[in-house]
């Protein structure tokens, strides 16, 4: 077939010489560099047993933060899911009622909040966009799964726990001086 490019090689190869015919130098070639190998230090680990620590500031789930008094900071303004490029997050937003001062920190909250965690490429844009502090990436991996449908992650696996505060301490001093470099 014509090649596009013309950036097309065809390689000739030759004849083959005897101890290429016998395969037996490339063969002990090969075992010499895997036993080279067995005195090396391993960079593979024995996962899921062992684990390695990620960084602080590393790409992964995310987190809908509280605040101080426990309540959600998100209030459904959707900067996140505009920003978002893989079109992961969707929410339906509600007016805080009477009594529920308690639980959302404004007017207005997502009373549903979910994330395609197979659609989310962990780019961060979210939490860049986010004007209220709400949303952040954590050290957290997604948790393997056989259904497609458990990948939808709403706000009981995202909202912070109460009691099990999530820190985003590094990320959100990392994702500061982001924003400080765009100015
Ligand atoms: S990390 Fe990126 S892809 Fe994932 S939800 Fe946030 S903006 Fe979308
Ligand atoms: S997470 Fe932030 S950007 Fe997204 S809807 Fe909530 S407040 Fe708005």
């Amino acid at each position: 077939m014509l090649s596009l490019s013309n950036r097309k090689k065809v390689i000739e190869q030759g004849e083959l010489s005897f101890m290429e015919k016998l395969y037996l130098p490339v063969i002990a070639k090969g075992l010499g560099i895997t036993v080279k190998h067995l005195f090396k230090r391993k960079v593979t680990i024995k996962y899921p047993e062992q684990k390695r620590s990620f960084a602080k500031i590393y790409r992964g789930l995310h987190v809908l933060k509280r605040d101080e008094q426990g309540r959600e900071n998100c209030t459904a303004c959707g900067m996140c899911a505009v920003a978002c490029p893989a079109e992961a997050i969707t929410m339906i937003s509600a007016e805080r009622k009477k009594g529920e001062e308690h639980l959302y920190r404004e007017e207005k909250y997502a009373s549903v909040y979910e994330i395609n965690m197979l659609r989310c490429i962990f780019c961060g844009l979210c939490e860049e966009a986010c004007p209220k502090d709400a949303i952040y990436l954590t050290d957290r991996t997604v948790d393997s799964e056989y259904n497609r449908d458990t990948f939808i992650y709403g706000k009981d696996k995202l909202v912070e726990k109460i009691d099990n505060r999530i820190d985003i301490s590094q990320r959100k001093i990392k994702t500061e001086q982001k924003l400080d470099k765009l100015k």
